[in-house]
């Protein structure tokens, strides 16, 4: 649910815009980005339009040209790793979109010996911990609520079962794109209608521009599970001995730099803002090697094209008037202070947790306990996984990073061709 996508404006019409991702047609909103035109190749998250993508020439290139800068890149990277007297490198790619890539092109393969990619936290979906999404549970199984969620939440697999197993039971639990259709869904019926939000500050801004449109509606409420990035990053530096990270570009592209500077200033190493496809990555690698011994002060952006220094104000806004910061667990990584983005008070009337007067469930009798998820979250290999492939795989899945395109578990097994 992280996957951002490129299109291009074709019509514009009141705070929304119709994009072609290559010839299909969908509507979005354009409450980010509002002075979008037609014309324009945008980010697409979501449901809503992020930032406008500058030479997008550069995204749709042809495979030879591809080529050609791949082998460029790689050679730079065999003559920066011979500067750095081939020593043992630990890179972490925090993103699962970028383990995507990194998995579908095969770059680990491409890589010096030395260098080792690997793969981090950053799958929504994945560390959402089981307790909140058990909430979503006990909401569905009561009456008159209509439960709704992106579709890969629906297959996590908790103790209490999943979302989609009570949808063939007949519970109201409906699949969104973006959560306006919730908002819609919530102003059309007299049924009370939850969404349950998940995701990083990609995600963020989307459910603040609906909250803040929801003006005085009453059956319309959030179960917030949005987390912020730089305290699983700052836990990971603190805990996995990296060398270098490289940093969501499409968080980046809210956020802009500067939680990533203070990564640098913090922890001394090489933080890059990397882009998603192969030669972005090998770049980000590139310039990562580059600066490893050099002690920069601030994130090296590659992904130029999208993020910009300050980022989204508008998306920043958005966050900062909607949502504030509480302590919070994550699957397999444990509890972040300051980390998940929960409602204001001033918007607490659409709170879920307070309206039904929720309550976490402790997370002592974790029935999860035959899924590594926690360790593949910490850079464990998911082949290690004595159930990957065998009683875990996407259509079985046992734990939820087999569940979504950016969890690790998956993405190795759709792309060895386990089956
Ligand atoms: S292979 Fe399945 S059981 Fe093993 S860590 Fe991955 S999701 Fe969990």
């Amino acid at each position: 649910m992280c996957v951002a996508a490129f299109g291009m404006v074709t019509e514009r019409v009141e705070g929304r815009a119709v994009v072609s991702f290559k010839g299909a047609l969908k509507e979005v909103s354009t409450a980010l980005l509002p002075n979008v035109k037609i014309g324009d190749t945008v980010v697409v998250h979501a449901g809503f339009a992020t930032e406008i993508v500058k030479n997008p020439h550069k995204i749709y290139r042809d495979v030879v040209a591809t080529d050609a800068y791949a082998r460029q890149l790689l050679d730079g990277i065999e003559k920066e790793n011979k500067r750095l007297r081939e020593r043992e490198l630990k890179i972490m790619n925090f993103c699962g979109t970028h383990e995507n890539t990194i998995v579908q092109y095969g770059l680990r393969e491409l890589l010096p010996a030395n260098i080792q990619l690997i793969s981090g936290p950053g799958c929504p979906v994945c560390v959402t911990p089981e307790e909140e999404i058990a909430l979503g549970i006990e909401l569905a199984n009561r009456k008159n609520i209509i439960l709704t969620t992106y579709g890969d939440l629906l297959r996590v697999p908790t103790r209490w079962g999943t979302l989609a197993q009570l949808k063939q039971e007949g519970k109201d639990v409906r699949i969104v794109y973006d959560i306006s259709q919730s908002l819609e869904l919530a102003k059309n019926t007299d049924s009370e209608v939850v969404h349950m939000a998940v995701g990083f500050e990609t995600t963020a801004p989307g459910t603040a521009s609906v909250i803040q449109q929801a003006g005085s509606l009453e059956n319309y409420s959030i179960l917030s599970s949005h987390r912020i990035t730089p305290p699983a990053m700052e836990e990971v530096l603190l805990h996995s001995n990296m060398d270098i990270l490289l940093c969501p570009g499409h968080v980046a592209m809210v956020t802009g730099t500067a939680p990533f500077d203070l990564l640098v200033k913090k922890y001394r190493i090489p933080c890059v803002i990397s882009g998603f496809e192969p030669v972005d990555i090998l770049h980000a690698i590139l310039q990562a090697l580059y600066h490893y011994d050099r002690h920069d002060s601030t994130a090296i952006n590659q992904y130029q094209r999208v993020v910009k220094d300050k980022g989204n104000g508008i998306a920043q806004n958005l966050i900062q008037s909607t949502f504030t910061l509480t302590d919070a667990n994550w699957r397999g990584v444990g509890f972040l202070p300051q980390s998940r983005l929960v409602l204001k008070h001033e918007f607490s009337q659409f709170d879920a947790e307070i309206k039904y007067n929720l309550k976490l469930a402790g997370k002592e009798k974790d029935l999860m306990q035959t899924c590594l998820c926690g360790e593949v979250l910490k850079g464990m290999k998911p082949q290690l996984c004595p159930n990957f492939g065998h009683n875990c795989t996407p259509a079985t899945p046992t734990g939820p990073c087999m569940v979504t395109q950016e969890g690790a578990c998956s993405i190795a097994y759709m792309n060895l061709g386990v089956y």
